[in-house]
């Protein structure tokens, strides 16, 4: 059997990411129970995708709104939904009412978009506010000094509510070369959570994805992102 045979068991995959959570939260005294691994599916099948769901996946991410809905016609009902890429003003009526949390809420016009189609519908909108702890100019995000101020004007658009914070760590060959992005958020995290006004909260961390996520978890993210780690190398 070849490892790239053996890669793509997304049983198999789903069993070791288990067992490196666990032994990652262990390491940092957590609770692995209270860690969610969002499989995302980009570029993934459908097939493949109900096999991550046999193997226990209740959490999707994708990055795309046009993938997403397509894929959510073909699942069952009662998954959870994460948006997390980069989201257009004019795809925000597709996402609001559908998914269960948006990660990638990066700047004001956006959120003024979400609140208003969230109200449309009556609903409330999950966020998370997606920072750009590294400050590098290719990635999306609000800057960590920014943060209190947007989360302060967030409190004017009742129908949003922040649930926490999301960051991309910076593509380094060493997980550890990561581990000051995921402490930054942390403790930004935890700073803004004391001023935070009421009905915000910040409870998640949404951080980690295949190259970095047991650095991640150490760190005290509970949502992870994680694509190849679960389906393998994607085609693109
Ligand atoms: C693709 C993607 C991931 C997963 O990436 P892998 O390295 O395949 O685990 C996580 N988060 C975001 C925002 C992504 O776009």
């Amino acid at each position: 059997m070849t490892r790239g045979w053996f890669f793509l068991d997304v049983r198999d995959n789903m069993q070791r990411v288990r067992e490196r959570v666990c032994r990652a939260a262990a390491r940092a005294g957590r609770d692995p129970g209270k860690i969610t691994i969002i499989a995302v599916t980009k570029q993934v099948d459908v097939s493949r995708i109900r096999e991550a769901l046999e193997a226990g996946i209740t959490d999707l991410g994708e990055n795309r709104v046009q993938e997403m809905t397509a894929k959510m016609s073909e699942l069952p009902p009662g998954l959870r939904w994460h948006m997390i890429g980069h989201l257009q003003t004019n795809k925000v009526k597709y996402v609001v009412g559908r998914v269960d949390l948006i990660h990638s809420l990066d700047r004001w016009n956006l959120a003024v978009e979400i609140n208003r189609q969230a109200e449309k519908l009556g609903v409330d909108a999950r966020v998370l506010v997606q920072v750009n702890v590294s400050g590098e100019q290719s990635k999306f995000g609000i800057s960590p000094g920014e943060a209190q101020d947007f989360l302060d004007a967030l409190g004017d658009l009742k129908r949003i509510k922040v649930q926490g914070l999301m960051t991309i760590a910076p593509y380094v060959e060493n997980p550890e070369e990561a581990r000051p992005y995921f402490r930054e958020l942390r403790l930004l995290a935890r700073r803004l959570g004391e001023n935070a006004a009421p009905g915000t909260c910040l409870d998640y961390l949404s951080m980690g994805m295949t190259a970095d996520f047991e650095v991640a978890v150490e760190e005290g993210a509970n949502m992870i992102r994680l694509g190849t780690a679960i389906f393998g190398a994607r085609t693109y």
